[in-house]
C-alpha cells in the first residue's frame, strides 16, 4: 500500500491550485452574487487542459488518471463550488460519455473542441418526473427511416444553456425498460433543440442549470452514442467516475471550509484571546481535518482502483456518500465557528455552506449511495 503521489500527480494538484488561486479566487464572490456564468475563466481553465481531462492524448486531451482528476477537481472546488461542478459536468459526464462509448466518428468530430474548452458540454439524464428512479424517463426517440426524433424534457442540467454539445438519453423501446433506453449527442442549432432559463438555486450561483428541451428534435441516426438501448447501461459507467469525481468536489468544498475557519479563528479575539485558543473550536477544527483526510482517502481509493481497471461502484459510492456529508458537516461546524460574520455574504463560508450541500444530491442521493452500498455489501 502506498499512499503517496507520483511527481506527476502532484504537478497536476500544483497547477489546479495555482490557477484556482490566481484566476478563479479572486471573481468568485462577484460572480456568485450576480448569479453569472464566469465565461473568461472556464475559457482560461480549458487553456490548462482540465477540460480535456478524460480526453485521450489521441483527440488532444491530457488523458488524466482518475487519481490526478480528482485532485484538479478538489483543487477548483476548495475555491469555488461553482466552477467546480461547470468542470465536473463538462468532464465526467458529456465528454467522459463519449469518449467511452462514442463512435470514432463522434470522437473525431467532439471530443477536441471538448477538451480544448472551446466548447462546453452537458449531459442529460433527470427530468421533471424522473431523478432517483431515472430509468422511469419519459423523453422518447422514435426512429424515422435514418433519423431518430426526439421529444421530452431533461431537468436539472448542468450546462444546458452555456453548452453547445449535450449527450441525453431518450427512450428508444419503452417495452424494454431500462434496456430501451438510448443516449444521443445533440448540437445546440438542431431544431427543437433548446436550453430552458436558467433555475434561481440555492448555491453554485455562477454555474449554469437550465432544463434541456427537446421538440420534435430530428437526428440522423449517426447521433445516436454508443449502442441501440445501451445508453441506461452505459450511464451507470458514466456515472461511477461522476461519483468520484462528485466526492473530490466535496473534499474541496469541505477544505474550503475548513481553511476559512483556520483563517478567521488566527484573526478573530473574544475575551481577550484568539478563537484559535479555544478548547471548544480546536475540537472542531480537529474533526473537521480529521473527516476530511478520511473523505479524502476514500476518494483517492476509488479513483486509484478506477486507473488500476478494478471494480469501482461500491468505492466511489462510499467516497460521494461520505465525502459529501463530511463537507455538510465541515461548511456548518466552520459557519459556526464565523459566528454572525458566517452568515453574511461578505465572508465565502457563507457560499461554501449553500454550495455543499448540492453534493449530497446531485449524482445521486445520499440515499440512492446507501442503496448502492447495502447492494453491494449484501451481495
Ligand atoms: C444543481 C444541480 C445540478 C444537476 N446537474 C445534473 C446534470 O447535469 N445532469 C442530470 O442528468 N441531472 C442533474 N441533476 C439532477 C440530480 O442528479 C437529481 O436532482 C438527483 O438525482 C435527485 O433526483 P430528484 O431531484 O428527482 O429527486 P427524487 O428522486 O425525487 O428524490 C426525492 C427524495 O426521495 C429520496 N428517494 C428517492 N428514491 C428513494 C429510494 N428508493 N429510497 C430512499 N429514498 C429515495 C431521494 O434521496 C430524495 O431525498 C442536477 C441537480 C441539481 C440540483
Amino acid at each position: 500500500m502506498d499512499f503517496e503521489l507520483t511527481p506527476e500527480q502532484k504537478e497536476i494538484r500544483a497547477m489546479a491550485r495555482d490557477f484556482a488561486e490566481r484566476e478563479v479566487a479572486p471573481g468568485s464572490r462577484a460572480f456568485d452574487e450576480r448569479q453569472e456564468f464566469p465565461h473568461e475563466v472556464l475559457r482560461k481553465l480549458g487553456a490548462t487542459g482540465l477540460l480535456g481531462a478524460l480526453v485521450p492524448e489521441a483527440y488532444g486531451g491530457a488523458a488524466l488518471d482518475y487519481v490526478s482528476y480528482a485532485l484538479a477537481v478538489e483543487e477548483l472546488n476548495r475555491v469555488d463550488g461553482s466552477v467546480g461542478i461547470t468542470m465536473w459536468a463538462h468532464n465526467s459526464l458529456c465528454t467522459n460519455h463519449i469518449a467511452l462509448f462514442g463512435s470514432a466518428e463522434q470522437k473525431a468530430r467532439y471530443l477536441p473542441e471538448l477538451a480544448r474548452g472551446e466548447t462546453l458540454g452537458a449531459w442529460g439524464l433527470t427530468e421533471p418526473g424522473s431523478g432517483s428512479d431515472a430509468a422511469a424517463m419519459k423523453s422518447r426517440a422514435v426512429r424515422d427511416g435514418d433519423h431518430f426524433v426526439l421529444d421530452g424534457t431533461k431537468a436539472f442540467i448542468t450546462n444546458a444553456g452555456v453548452g453547445r454539445i449535450a449527450v441525453v438519453m431518450a427512450v428508444t423501446d419503452p417495452a424494454r425498460g431500462s434496456k430501451g433506453i438510448s443516449a444521443f449527442i445533440l448540437e445546440k442549432g438542431m431544431p427543437g433543440f433548446s436550453a430552458g432559463t436558467p433555475y434561481r438555486k440555492l448555491g453554485l450561483h455562477a454555474s449554469d442549470t437550465a432544463e434541456l428541451v427537446l421538440d420534435h428534435v430530428r437526428v440522423p441516426a449517426t447521433q445516436l452514442c454508443g449502442a441501440l438501448h445501451q445508453g441506461f447501461v452505459n450511464c451507470m459507467q458514466v456515472l461511477e467516475g461522476g461519483r468520484i469525481a462528485m466526492a473530490a468536489m466535496a473534499v474541496g468544498l469541505a477544505q474550503g471550509a475548513l481553511d476559512q475557519a483556520l483563517a478567521y479563528m488566527k484573526q478573530r479575539s473574544a475575551f481577550g484571546r484568539t478563537l484559535a485558543e479555544f478548547n471548544g473550536l480546536q475540537g472542531m477544527v480537529a474533526d473537521m481535518g480529521t473527516e476530511i483526510e478520511a473523505a479524502r482517502l476514500l476518494t483517492l481509493r476509488a479513483a486509484a482502483l478506477k486507473d488500476a481497471g478494478r471494480p469501482a461502484r461500491l468505492a466511489a459510492s462510499m467516497a460521494k456518500v461520505f465525502a459529501s456529508e463530511v463537507a455538510m458537516r465541515a461548511a456548518t461546524k466552520s459557519l459556526q465557528i464565523h459566528g454572525g460574520a458566517g452568515y453574511i455574504t461578505e465572508f465565502p463560508i457563507e457560499r461554501i455552506f449553500r454550495d455543499a450541500k448540492l453534493t449530497e444530491i446531485g449524482e445521486g442521493t445520499s440515499e440512492v449511495q446507501r442503496m448502492v452500498i447495502a447492494r453491494e455489501i449484501l451481495g
